[in-house]
């Protein structure tokens, strides 16, 4: 468990995991790639991309939703079966519309009740689990099941065709083609009428499609001035590196040594491979492919960051801290690589590491308010060094974040009284006492 853990900083992989099950994949590359390459048609939308957030889902079914919110969801399928980024860019403007268009699939129940859990939280439930929640966890998780079913929502074909329209319109004042969105709708509806609606055609089962939708679609979309505009090649180029990147994490390690064969040099096989040989077991092999990485581009902080990862997962985390501190510099103190680096840190059991630990959690908690794991591993170092204070207060940040309102009172309130009055930790764990204190009397009332 805590091997994959850190593999995609902070991510979350139960093997247990039921089929139904969703987990949310967290990698500082990925991220900053669906940003960048969302930005605009977020813009374009009318929408801020400090609001949006693009979620990838560890799912191996080619889809994309909306579940209320302005976040878009992506599954991991969706990523391995795009041939570009373009394509990607196209679902995710489809997407956009329904946000704008105000299509949301699920009832509402779910996603008001006074607790205020929203699906993201839900989902995080897995992450709780993994962080050692335990039973929290499993409520979060049981409320989870309902909204993890992204492939069991569906709109009408009318919001499918006005959210179509909607798409093309962001594609083209974006400025970006919209050859990727025909081409890859082209593809998903050529395997509906080859193979049937399976389960990895969920895309077209929340989404249904018809010849005729996708001829107006062709129309609007050819008339755009940027339908002969090339994509982006810097973000091609971070795309196949992504997506090679995730089937390394994601997929079975001989099918990655499969489709990434080891006569293959590039880069994308290489960091593919480094993933497989990872997860299969062959820390000396994995760590081969991060050197050539890294030899290659001695700079890219995330080929430091794989490297620094490989190294701390197969417990050689002294080792470690010099890929990882780089990393953590190079992607101007990245959250969710600085928890790897800090999480490093304590794992040498060197005292002398904690305060750097306490330091660069700090910075990845204070810029990453989705990051669970961090506020474990900031945790776990207040209690090695004996602050048993701070430590509370990072438990009750951890329990807030995931809806458990019990232990985040708890804890909270035991911090207060272990740290001096009125400073700024004193005031966020009155902060927390009191917010979760109202979430459980709110629970009272309504039962
Ligand atoms: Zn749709």
């Amino acid at each position: 468990m805590k091997r994959f853990l850190g593999l995609f900083a902070a991510a979350v992989l139960l093997s247990a995991q039921p089929a139904w099950a969703q987990s949310i994949l967290r990698d500082a590359e990925t991220e900053a790639l669906l940003h960048d390459m969302s930005a605009p048609l977020i813009t374009a939308a009318g929408l801020s991309p400090r609001d949006v957030k693009i979620v990838l889902i560890n799912d191996e079914a080619v889809n994309a939703f909306v579940a209320g919110g302005q976040i878009v969801y992506v599954n991991s399928g969706t990523i391995q079966a795009a041939d570009s980024a373009n394509e990607v860019q196209g679902v995710i403007a489809h997407e956009l519309g329904h946000i704008t268009g105000g299509h949301v699939p699920l009832s509402d129940r779910m996603f008001s009740g006074a607790t205020g859990i929203s699906l993201l939280t839900m989902v995080l439930g897995l992450a709780a689990i993994a962080a050692g929640g335990g039973e929290a966890g499993a409520g979060i998780l049981a409320a989870g099941q309902q909204a993890a079913m992204g492939n069991l929502l569906a709109f009408s074909r009318q919001q499918e065709a006005s959210t179509d329209a909607a798409g093309a319109r962001y594609l083209q004042t974006a400025g970006i083609t919209g050859k990727g969105y025909l081409t890859f709708f082209g593809k998903l509806q050529k395997q509906e009428y080859r193979y049937g609606i399976t389960r990895k055609d969920s895309f077209m089962l929340s989404h249904p499609t018809s010849g005729e939708r996708i001829a107006t679609l062709t129309e609007t979309l050819q008339a755009s001035p940027a339908w002969n505009k090339p994509s982006d090649a810097a973000i091609e180029e971070r795309f196949r590196r992504v997506r090679a990147k995730l089937a390394g994490y994601v997929n079975t390690p001989e099918r990655t040594l499969r489709e990434y064969p080891e006569s293959d040099n590039s880069v994308y096989a290489r960091y593919a491979r480094a993933y497989a040989w990872h997860k299969a077991g062959h820390p000396a092999k994995a760590n081969a492919e991060a050197d050539a990485l890294v030899a290659k581009q001695p700079n890219d902080p995330y080929f430091l960051e794989v490297k620094g990862q490989i190294l701390l997962e197969s417990g050689r985390p002294a080792e470690a801290l010099a890929p990882l501190r780089a990393a953590t510099e190079g992607s101007r103190n990245n959250p969710l690589i600085a928890t790897t680096f800090g999480h490093a840190l304590i794992a040498t059991e060197n005292r002398a590491n904690y305060p750097e630990a306490v330091r660069v959690l700090r910075t990845a908690v204070a810029r990453d308010d989705q990051n669970p794991f961090a506020w474990y591993q900031l945790g776990t170092v207040y209690e090695l060094t004996g602050d048993s204070a701070r430590a509370a207060l990072a438990t009750a940040e951890r329990a807030s974040m995931m809806g458990d309102s019990r232990t985040a009172v708890a804890r909270a309130r035991f911090a207060m009284a272990n740290i001096p009055a009125n400073s700024s930790d004193w005031i966020r764990a009155q902060d927390i006492a009191m917010t979760a204190g109202n979430a459980i009397s709110d629970e009272r009332k309504r039962r």
